[in-house]
């Protein structure tokens, strides 16, 4: 683990072909989504880490609200679409919930059908540009279901995302219009579920929420 210098952030090749999420999200979509939009992102995250460096050598602070505004934008939108490419994977073949995120939504939510049905009513009425994040808190032990609005609005602090859908226009729009519904229940065949599993056992660093809550 070694900490990014301030503008040192670069875009994560994705992990497959553009073509491989076809026909849920075809090529032309995730080719645009991934080297303009998130690509633009990571450009603008590191321009607005090096105009940071820049205001504290010259102590000038007048546009530092504008500054700090735009890094947590464009900060969340690289992270979240970051995770986002690898929660997905070629349709059908992203099997089920693994053990541990299985019991979790079991537990919490009452099993796998009432959690698709949350997430994806969350998805779907989000306002505007955002994002449905499961993330876990590691302050309340548990997992979240999150409205982000934009890439950090409306969000619980602290919160570490583990599957993500993005429901911004440019996410869907090339193929399926205005049907934003239409997307979201597609979406579902993409999802890499053992990497969400992957992702709750780092966020929780081996310490399963059940498993404590069992400990007493
Ligand atoms: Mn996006």
């Amino acid at each position: 683990m070694k900490p990014l210098p301030p503008g040192g952030h670069t875009l994560p090749p994705l992990p497959y072909p553009t073509d491989a999420l076809e026909p849920v999200l075809d090529a032309k979509t995730v080719e645009i989504h991934h080297n303009r939009h998130h690509k633009k992102y990571v450009e603008d995250l590191n321009a607005t880490e090096l105009a940071l460096v820049k205001a504290r050598e010259e102590k000038d602070w007048h546009i530092i609200s504008y500054l700090e505004e735009l890094l947590a934008f464009t900060g969340s939108g690289h992270i979240l679409h970051s995770v986002y490419w690898t929660n997905m994977t070629r349709p059908g073949t992203g099997g089920q919930p693994g053990k541990h995120t299985l019991s979790y939504l079991d537990w919490y939510y009452g099993g796998l059908t009432p959690f698709l049905a949350q997430f994806s009513a969350v998805a779907g009425k989000i306002q505007g540009s955002g994002w449905a994040i499961l993330g876990f808190q590691p302050a309340w032990c548990r997992l979240e279901l999150l409205q982000c609005e934009k890439n950090q609005n409306c969000v619980l602090q602290g919160t570490i995302p583990l599957l993500v859908c993005d429901v911004w226009e440019h996410a869907y729009y090339l193929q399926y219009q205005n049907d934003r519904a239409g997307y979201i229940s597609r979406w579902w065949e993409l999802v890499n579920w053992p990497d969400v599993e992957a992702r709750f056992l780092q966020a929780t660093r081996g310490k399963l929420p059940l498993e404590m809550g069992a400990g007493g």
